[in-house]
């Protein structure tokens, strides 16, 4: 069987303990399986990517001793990809434009009773004439996933939709997301649409990354359906705690590691820092 597997860290910070524990689990499992492993660069959001992260994670992984298969693939090269996958949904009207600001939706979300705030994320699209005037006013607006339609498209597809992961096969529930956003307004895709595409294309059988995205996998098996993409496995790992308990985030500069590496730590104590 073939085993493919990807690490693909966002260039928004420099990589932590966390990361080395993904990047690390998923090299291994590679290895184990005499399989491939790949390595994508996420940086669609172009605002808060930088060239000097990027630099570093390459350092970083290298010095864990990984190695990855050349060229790497970055997102923000790639863009006509995600807009074609966008388009298609678009054609199929399973999205819908959404002119709502950030606030609007945390204000909707607020305001409706108990129970009822996943429907919140819902919307529709607005009437053509609504719509048409703000097209032309140039209001920004972002792609939403229409649940409705997806499941009015796909019909007892979407309640038979499964996937797999490291507890065995899962009933997808797509709607605990809502209408997730496929292209946001200010970069034209979302991490959801660019990651399935991609993972899709990369020939992922495997997907091994952290807790932190369990419930991703809910969305992308259905985003697989309607794109017609491969479904890989999904394989969710522990997720690496800080001192104070909580997971570490990009702002923990103590446990990055550039820091750790710097400071003249081993890749050998980094995995016995991590369990592994
Ligand atoms: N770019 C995402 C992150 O850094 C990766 C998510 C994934 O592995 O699908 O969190």
């Amino acid at each position: 069987m073939s085993f493919v597997t990807r690490f693909a860290p966002s260039p928004t910070g420099y990589l932590h303990l966390g990361h080395a524990f993904s990047a690390l689990t998923a090299f291994d499992a590679a290895q184990t399986a005499g399989g491939r492993f790949v390595l994508r660069i996420e940086d669609i959001d172009q605002g808060r990517s930088r060239p000097e992260f990027e630099a570093v994670i390459f350092e970083d992984l290298a010095w864990l001793g990984i190695s990855w298969e050349e060229p790497v693939r970055r997102q923000s090269e790639h863009m006509a990809d995600y807009e074609g996958a966008l388009q298609s949904l678009i054609e199929r009207q399973l999205v819908y434009r959404c002119f709502r600001t950030r606030k609007e939706i945390a204000e909707a979300i607020a305001s409706a009773p108990h129970g009822e705030a996943e429907e919140a994320f819902r919307g529709e699209a607005i009437p053509p004439d609504e719509e048409a005037a703000k097209l032309k006013a140039g209001e920004a607006f972002a792609w939403r996933l229409s649940l409705k339609k997806a499941r009015a498209a796909l019909g007892p597809a979407y309640f038979a939709l499964m996937f797999e992961d490291e507890t065995g096969p899962v009933r997808a529930e797509p709607g605990r997301h809502g209408d997730v956003v496929l292209a946001r307004k200010d970069f034209g895709t979302s991490y959801h649409l660019a990651s399935v595409w991609d993972d899709a294309l990369h020939g992922v059988t495997h997907v091994i990354r952290g807790e932190d995205l369990r419930e991703a996998a809910h969305l992308h098996v259905l985003l697989q359906k309607l794109l017609e993409l491969p479904q890989p496995a999904y394989r969710h790992h522990r997720l690496i705690l800080g001192e104070d308990g909580k997971r570490l985030a990009k702002r923990d500069q103590a446990a990055t590691l550039k820091t750790l590496r710097e400071g003249g730590k081993t890749p050998a104590d980094v995995r016995g820092m991590i369990g592994l």
